[in-house]
């Protein structure tokens, strides 16, 4: 029997390692089935290299067992065992990282193996949760099996044992605080979160399996008892995409996420070896009304074990909206957020990530116009938070951005652009792109346009204003201008001299008589001289106001713009005849009238007119009708 002291520098290392190493005690169970499978998966590259003279190696599970009585928790392998003086020093010395050595040797060959070589640290994170850890482990060596056991003190114990069979258990003496590791349900729950992918096959416990036995009418059902087992070691994301059919994404979503029952849009299949490794599956879920949004989130792997679900500054952020997995053992398993945003390997992986985004919906675009349009609505938001967060992304999105009309039709900015020239440039040669947020709250101002041939965009997402803003900085000459912003005629001015019906002098006395009969602080009162056909009193509400009001709503925008109050501005005709009507009628009385009446028309039109405003105004109605 052979005692020592456990070479660290630091003497105190476990109560260290129990407070500040992890906070998270669960974790300990994810490090030692790593353990388990890196030993498993080294006996397999041993074997298929034929370093292993005599060895099968066979089709081996690692097991999780549960002894309640006792308070043990087991893990067991079938890998590749330790030696006495390998179990010396991979586990005495605790710095001593055996993976790492390990990959140092068969570096090249071993390279696609997938060997999980993380710091050295793992095993020790069992003292967490134990207060005596126990090893039986037999190498694949022709050498006896050992039994090393620590109680969590530097001091430890080496034994010969008498186990034959090739491989490893870990035995845990569960302490006092964490007995919760003794609940089935509790380590069932463990091992789905962090192992549902690893590559070779948990088993924990048994269960029932109904099977048919025979056929026709001799068939009969009967029961089986099989292994519970807890992963799929061969996840979709680690296949190559020309293995898999559409339906084996849309079955791996439903693995991802079993609660959720939307089919997902469209999926982006990771798979990238120089300058970093990763793979991984991405998902467009449909964004709207969904619930889960927050829940079901993208999943961070490293070597098909589970990470974390919080993959911010590891995706761009635009892309933390979508579905899926990420796999790269380039990303450090045990480290702060603040560190994974720090880290350059994982700046590049989120370049790459956007970069392979874009590069996927240009290819659905081209490839499929009709159905990428059918999907505009659902992944919008997505593209248009893209193309204002990440410029390389908005230079991209140019291909594939869509910008749809009121009638649904559908262009790139490239063809709205070629396609509203003509009309819609007014006299100083810039481009007014004209869009409604609402088709049937604006139904009056877009039906005017259309009248007058200009094409209206359907531009209702939630941070639309802040893209159309982000747009008029970057192209030349153009303006966004929401159709109910002002007159047509202002909006697209052109170089046509308007003939007024009314001389100087009738204006003045119309402005007097309106400004009697309208609020002040509520509209500007402006006169304009429009088409006879164009509707006597417009209200409109100034883009420039109104655009940063809704981006200091979705963030952004100016400073103090949230809290101003609403303006809305009255535009009335001087060229229609019910305006040279209001200017004819002698009788106050009669002329208060007609210009209420007509204001609240316009209010009706835009939405505004409410209350007992609006209660009064179908009363007088009904009085003028009778
Ligand atoms: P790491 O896995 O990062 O190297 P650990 O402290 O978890 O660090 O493990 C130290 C070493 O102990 C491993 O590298 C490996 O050589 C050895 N080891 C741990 N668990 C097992 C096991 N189940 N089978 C074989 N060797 C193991």
């Amino acid at each position: 029997m052979t005692t020592g002291n456990i070479n660290v520098s630091v003497e105190n290392i476990f109560p260290l390692i129990k407070k500040f190493l992890y906070s998270d005690h669960e974790i300990f169970l994810r490090e030692l089935i790593s353990n388990a499978t890196d030993a498993t998966l080294k006996l397999k590259a041993l074997t298929d290299l034929g370093e292993a003279e005599g060895v099968e190696y066979g089709n081996p599970l690692i097991e999780v067992k549960i002894d309640k009585e006792n308070k043990k928790l087991h893990i067991l392998d079938q890998g590749i065992g330790m030696t006495a003086e390998e179990v010396q020093k991979y586990i005495n010395e605790v710095a001593f990282s055996g993976a790492e050595e390990f990959l140092e040797k068969y570096k090249d060959k071993a390279k696609d193996s997938g060997i999980i070589g993380h710091f050295g640290l793992g095993f020790y994170s069992a003292f967490m949760v134990a207060d005596k850890v126990e090893i039986i482990t037999k190498s694949f060596k022709d050498e006896p099996a050992a039994h090393w056991t620590c109680d969590g003190s530097p001091k430890y114990t080496l034994n010969e044992a008498d186990r034959k069979k090739r491989g490893t258990e870990i035995i845990l003496h569960i302490n006092e605080d964490s007995e919760e590791f003794l609940d089935n349900s509790r380590i069932e729950e463990l091992l789905r979160k962090y192992n549902k992918f690893m590559p070779i096959p948990i088993k924990f416990g048994t269960r029932e399996e109904t099977f048919t036995k025979g056929e026709g009418d001799e068939a009969s059902e009967e029961k089986k008892t099989v292994d519970n087992i807890i992963n799929n070691p061969e996840p979709a994301w680690t296949k190559a995409p020309t293995e898999l059919e559409e339906d084996d994404y849309k079955n791996f979503y439903r693995e991802l996420y079993p609660m959720q029952f939307e089919e997902p849009l469209f999926h982006i299949h990771l798979n990238v070896d120089y300058p970093f490794n990763l793979t991984g599956i991405l998902y467009f879920p449909k964004l709207t009304n969904d619930l889960n949004l927050q829940k079901d989130r993208i999943q961070l792997y490293q070597n098909q074990v589970f990470v974390t679900d919080n993959v911010e500054g590891i995706v761009p952020e635009f892309l933390t909206m979508l579905r899926g997995v990420i796999d790269s053992p380039d990303i450090p398993l045990n480290v702060s957020r603040s560190y994974l945003q720090a880290d350059s390997n994982v700046k590049k992986i989120s370049s790459y990530i956007s970069r392979k985004v874009a590069d996927k919906l240009k290819s659905l675009f081209n490839d499929n116009r009709e159905d990428f349009e059918k999907k505009w609505n659902d992944i919008k938001i997505v593209i248009e938070y893209g193309m204002l967060s990440d410029e390389k992304f908005f230079d991209k999105a140019e291909k594939f951005a869509l910008y749809p009309t009121v009638d649904g039709e559908f262009y790139t900015y490239s063809e709205l652009e070629e396609k509203i020239k003509p009309a819609q440039t007014d006299k100083d040669g810039k481009l007014v792109i004209l869009y409604a947020s609402d088709k049937d709250a604006q139904h009056t101002y877009i039906s005017e346009a259309k009248e007058k041939g200009y094409q209206v965009l359907l531009l209702d997402s939630p941070i639309v204003a802040h893209l159309m803003q982000k747009l008029e900085g970057s192209k030349e000459n153009i303006s966004f201008a929401r159709v109910d912003s002002d007159s047509l005629d202002n909006l697209i001015k052109k170089d046509e001299e308007k003939v007024s019906k009314l001389n100087d002098e009738e204006k003045d006395s119309l402005k007097e008589m309106l400004e009697t009969n309208i609020p002040k602080e509520k509209f500007t009162i402006q006169l304009e001289a429009l088409d006879s056909k164009a509707a006597p009193f417009v209200i409109t509400q100034p883009e420039f106001m109104r655009r940063m009001k809704e981006m200091s709503a979705t963030g952004g925008g100016m400073f103090g713009m949230g809290n101003m109050p609403e303006m809305y501005n009255l535009v009335v005709n001087t060229n229609h005849d019910l305006v040279n009507q209001i200017l004819q009628t002698k009788t106050a009385a009669k002329r208060e009238r007609l210009i209420k009446q007509s204001l609240d028309l316009a209010r009706l039109s835009q939405g505004l007119l409410k209350g007992e405003e609006l209660t009064n105004f179908v009363k007088r109605s009904y009085d003028m009708i009778k």
